[in-house]
C-alpha cells in the first residue's frame, strides 16, 4: 500500500543512536522501523539528545530541538542559540538520560548537563500534562476510574524556586518588597520567632500564571473535556486568588470518587505529587503519556512520561531477554502526529494514529502484554507463557496494525 504523505515536518528529538540512550532507545528504533515509516512518508528534523552529543555541543542540540519546535517567539525566556527559519509546532522526544554525579564518570562529561526536559519547557514556556492510557483488563487500583484523568502541572515558580532558611533563634521574620520605580517599599511582618525554626519565600508570575491558565484551556477545549484547576486560596488568599480556582481538598475527593474524562490543571507542587497519585492510581508507567503543550495550543511536544528504564537495559546489555513496555513510547508518536493531523487538517494521518493506538490497546485486551502489565493481572508469580519480549510484543502490535490497515483497504 502507498505511504501516507505527512504535509509538514516534525520535529525527532532522539536518544543517542549508539544505544547509551538505554532500553526506551533501543524501544525508539524498533518503533520506527516497523511501526512508523513503512506507512507515512515523513520529513524528520532530527536531533541526536543522547548525552555524548549534548556533551560535544554543550547542550546546545537540546536547546535548538526546542528552537525549532517553538512557534511563539515572545514568550521565549532564554536566548535563541541559532534561530531557525520555521517553526514546526511538533516535537517526538525519547526519553534521556538527566545527568547525576555518576552518569558524569560513566559517560566521562564536560558538566552535568541539566535535564534536557527542563530546558525544553523552559523555551517552550508550555504545560505538561499527564494522561494515562486505559486498557480493560489492566486493573486500576481506582476501580471507578473508567476514563483518563489529564493532569498538567504549573511547572514554575512555588517551592521549586522558593527561598528557605533555618531560623537559629528568637527574633522577627519580615517580607520586604522593594518597587523598581524607587516607590516605598512595602514590609509585613510574617512571624515573631521565640526560638528556633523555619522560614520560606516564594512567588509565582502574572505571565507564568497566565500562559499556563492558557495552555489548560487549550487541551481542555482540544479533548472536549471540562477543566478544574485545584488551589488552596481559603488559606493563601491572596497567592491563589491570582487563580480561578477549585479548592484542593475537594478536587482530591472529587477525582478519588470520579469516573475519570477531565483535566486537572494543578499548582507546581500539587501536580507534581498528584501526577504520581495518578500514575499509581491507573497501573503502569509503561501506560503514563506526557505532552508539553505552549499556550496557544499550537507547539506539542510528547514522549513518554517514565525515563529510560536503565534497569532493563542493563539486562541487554548482558544479552538478557527484556520486557519492556512500549506503549507510552509508541503513544509519544501517536500524540505528536494527531497534532501534526489537526494543524495540517490531515484526516488520513489521523485515520492513521486512531488505528495505531487502538492497535497498541486491542493487543493488551488479547491478552498479549509486557510483563509489567502481566503482573498487574497476575500479581507477583508470574510466569513466562504469560507475557511477552519487548520485541515480541512490538511484533505483535505491528501484526495487528497490518490487520487493521489491510481490512480498511480491502
Ligand atoms: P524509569 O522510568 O526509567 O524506570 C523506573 C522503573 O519503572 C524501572 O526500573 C521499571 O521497573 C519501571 N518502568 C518504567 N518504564 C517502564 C516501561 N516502559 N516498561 C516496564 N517497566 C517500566 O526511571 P529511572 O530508573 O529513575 O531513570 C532512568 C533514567 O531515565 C535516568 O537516567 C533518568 O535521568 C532518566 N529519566 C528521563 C526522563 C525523561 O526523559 N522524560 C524521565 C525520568 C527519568
Amino acid at each position: 500500500a502507498e505511504r501516507i504523505k505527512v504535509h509538514n515536518p516534525i520535529v525527532e528529538m532522539d536518544g543517542d543512536p549508539f544505544l547509551r540512550d538505554e532500553m526506551t532507545r533501543v524501544i525508539w528504533r524498533m518503533i520506527k522501523e516497523k511501526l512508523i515509516f513503512p506507512y507515512l512518508d515523513l520529513d524528520i528534523k532530527y536531533f541526536d539528545l543522547g548525552l555524548p552529543n549534548r556533551d560535544a555541543t554543550d547542550d546546545n542540540v537540546t536547546v535548538e530541538s526546542a528552537e525549532a519546535t517553538l512557534r511563539l517567539l515572545h514568550y521565549c525566556i532564554m536566548p535563541l542559540a541559532s534561530p531557525p527559519t520555521k517553526w514546526y509546532n511538533v516535537a517526538v522526544k525519547c526519553a534521556t538520560i538527566t545527568p547525576d554525579e555518576a552518569r558524569v564518570k560513566e559517560f566521562n562529561l564536560k558538566s552535568m548537563w541539566r535535564s534536557p526536559n527542563g530546558t525544553i519547557r523552559n523555551i517552550l514556556n508550555g504545560t505538561v500534562f499527564r494522561e494515562p492510557i486505559l486498557c480493560q483488563n489492566i486493573p486500576r487500583i481506582v476501580t471507578g476510574w473508567k476514563k483518563p484523568i489529564c493532569i498538567g502541572r504549573h511547572a514554575f515558580g512555588d517551592q521549586y524556586r522558593a527561598t528557605d532558611m533555618i531560623v537559629k533563634g528568637s527574633g522577627k521574620l519580615k517580607m520586604v518588597f522593594v518597587p523598581e520605580d524607587g516607590g516605598a517599599p512595602t514590609e509585613l511582618d510574617v512571624y515573631e520567632f521565640k526560638g528556633t525554626g523555619i522560614a520560606l519565600s516564594m512567588y509565582n508570575v502574572d505571565e507564568s500564571i497566565r500562559a499556563f491558565a492558557e495552555s489548560s484551556m487549550s487541551m481542555a477545549f482540544a479533548k472536549r473535556w471540562p477543566l478544574y484547576l485545584s488551589t488552596k486560596n481559603t488559606i493563601l488568599k491572596k497567592y491563589d486568588g491570582r487563580y480561578e480556582h477549585r479548592l484542593i481538598d475537594d478536587m482530591v475527593a472529587y477525582a478519588l470518587k470520579s469516573d475519570g474524562g477531565y483535566v486537572w490543571a494543578c499548582k507546581n507542587y500539587d501536580g507534581d505529587v498528584q501526577s504520581d497519585f495518578l500514575a499509581q492510581g491507573f497501573g503502569s508507567l509503561g501506560l503514563m503519556t506526557s505532552v508539553l503543550l505552549s499556550s496557544d495550543g499550537k507547539t506539542l511536544e510528547a514522549e513518554a512520561a517514565h525515563g529510560t528504564v536503565t534497569r532493563h537495559f542493563r539486562l541487554y546489555q548482558k544479552g538478557e531477554e527484556t520486557s519492556t513496555n512500549s506503549i507510552a513510547s509508541i503513544f509519544a508518536w501517536t500524540r505528536g502526529l494527531e497534532h501534526r493531523a489537526k494543524l495540517d487538517k490531515h484526516e488520513q494521518l489521523l485515520e492513521f494514529v486512531q488505528k495505531l493506538e487502538l492497535a497498541c490497546i486491542e493487543t493488551v485486551e488479547f491478552g498479549k502484554m509486557t510483563k509489567d502489565l502481566a503482573l498487574l493481572i497476575h500479581g507477583p508469580k508470574v510466569s513466562r507463557d504469560l507475557y511477552l519480549s519487548t520485541e515480541e510484543f512490538i511484533d505483535a502490535v505491528a501484526q495487528n496494525l497490518k490487520d487493521k490497515i489491510q481490512s480498511s483497504s480491502s
